[in-house]
């Protein structure tokens, strides 16, 4: 029997999951990925194999409810049919926040839990939604190990000068400093990037993951030092729907002057703000790219997205002493040759060259010269989620031998 995990990724309406299989020593290989979305309402399932060939998919009427918790047994039930030589050994989560107590991956038991439920009100758009799936497993399949990995995590390796606001102590005291977001992609692109440039593994690089939400970290011989984002993945970089670092007296001047509540002005800058805020059209980059030069509101959206780039790299940059290298990863950056181009026509002050050519065939060495090394490197989140609910699995069975 090959042991298998599944790692999932669970939001308001959709679970995302991967199968992967874990043979003995080697690198947990995916087997089937998907997804369930439309939960709760108009629900669809799709499985697709390591080709991207769909292997079987299924809807349902809003009429039959299918929650997380119906998600979760139809996909025990799919696996279990079509396992053939499989045994499902454990499952992974992906939970957004985890705190300033767990610095790495953990198995999760009750006491696990709750404390990953006090950290709710630091993310309360995501952490209620990853940790659901937990107490279902727990209840529908009492006994199957479960680890949570975390995307605060990996930044938990900035000093303490890096994490802290300049606000009065007792805030600090009650949780309030900065995180830092996306850990997973960054701890994928650390860990494969000595495969790329061993040189450039070992010195000062900034990582640009560009998706739907968007931050960037500097890495210091593969270790975060300074990121974008800070005590909510609202921070740093506009992004599709989120407004990125905005004076907080905006804030006020929603609740006090144009009378919003907390939810609504959170709506507003988790929603409805970033590309689809400035360009009115879409958070969607291809959309913005297609209406650019017919539409003024989609080019500014992404000068706007480019621009803040370019002032972030900036702060990375003095925070790094210099950049021997960029990466790119995640949805834009890693299949948007003309945000890449814009951004490194930006930094041909730090000696960066962009070799075109390679730009637009996607890379994966995007730049020429002996300025800063250019790379595209898709991320994988699922995979150091794999990975880390492995390593977590198999320190707990040598405590259980010894
Ligand atoms: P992610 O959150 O990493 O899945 O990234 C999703 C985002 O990547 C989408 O909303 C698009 O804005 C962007 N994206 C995906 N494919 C492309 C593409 N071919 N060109 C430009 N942007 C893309």
């Amino acid at each position: 029997m090959t042991p298998v995990l599944i790692v999932l990724n669970a939001g308001s309406s959709s679970l995302k999951f991967q199968v992967f299989d874990m043979p003995d020593e080697a690198e947990p290989r995916l087997a089937w990925k998907g997804l369930y979305e439309g939960l709760g309402g108009d629900a669809h399932f799709i499985v697709r194999d390591t080709n991207g060939a769909i292997l079987d998919e299924r809807s349902w009427d809003p009429g039959e409810e299918l929650g997380h918790e119906e998600a979760l047994m139809h996909l025990i039930a799919w696996l279990r049919e079509h396992q053939e030589g499989r045994k499902l050994v454990a499952i992974g989560h992906r939970v957004v926040h985890g705190g300033a107590a767990f610095s790495s991956p953990v198995l999760v038991d009750e006491s696990v839990l709750q404390s990953l439920e006090v950290l709710v009100p630091l993310a309360p758009l995501h952490q209620p939604h990853n940790l659901e799936p937990i107490r279902i497993v727990r209840r529908r399949l009492p006994g199957m190990p479960q680890v949570a990995c975390f995307d605060t995590s990996f930044h938990q390796s900035q000093s303490d000068i890096a994490t802290l606001f300049a606000l009065p102590r007792e805030m600090r005291e009650r949780g309030v400093r900065r995180y830092g977001f996306h850990g997973l992609s960054y701890d994928y692109i650390a860990s494969v990037l000595k495969h790329y440039d061993p040189r450039l593994a070992e010195g000062r690089v900034i990582v640009a993951h560009l998706g739907n939400g968007a931050s960037l970290c500097a890495l210091q011989g593969g270790v975060s030092i300074a990121t974008t984002m800070g005590f909510s993945a609202l921070d740093g970089l506009p992004m599709g729907t989120r407004c990125g670092a905005i004076d907080a007296g905006v804030v006020f001047f929603m609740l006090r002057e144009m009378k919003l509540s907390p939810e609504a002005a959170e709506r507003i800058l988790y929603t409805e703000s970033g590309l689809l805020g400035v360009s009115g059209l879409s958070n969607d980059m291809r959309v913005l790219r297609a209406n650019a030069a017919a539409n003024v509101d989609s080019r500014r959206a992404i000068d706007l997205f480019v621009y803040r780039i370019l002032r972030e790299i900036g702060s990375l940059v003095a925070a790094l002493g210099g950049i021997d290298g960029l990466i790119f990863t995640a949805g834009i950056g890693e299949n948007d040759a003309a945000t890449r181009a814009e951004v490194a026509s930006g930094l041909a002050w730090a000696g960066l060259t962009l070799d075109e050519r390679a730009n637009s065939t996607g890379g994966p060495r995007i730049s020429t010269g002996a300025g800063p090394d250019v790379w595209v490197i898709p991320t994988n989140e699922e995979l150091v989620i794999a990975r880390q609910t492995r390593s977590v699995l198999s320190a707990a069975q040598t405590r259980l031998a010894s």
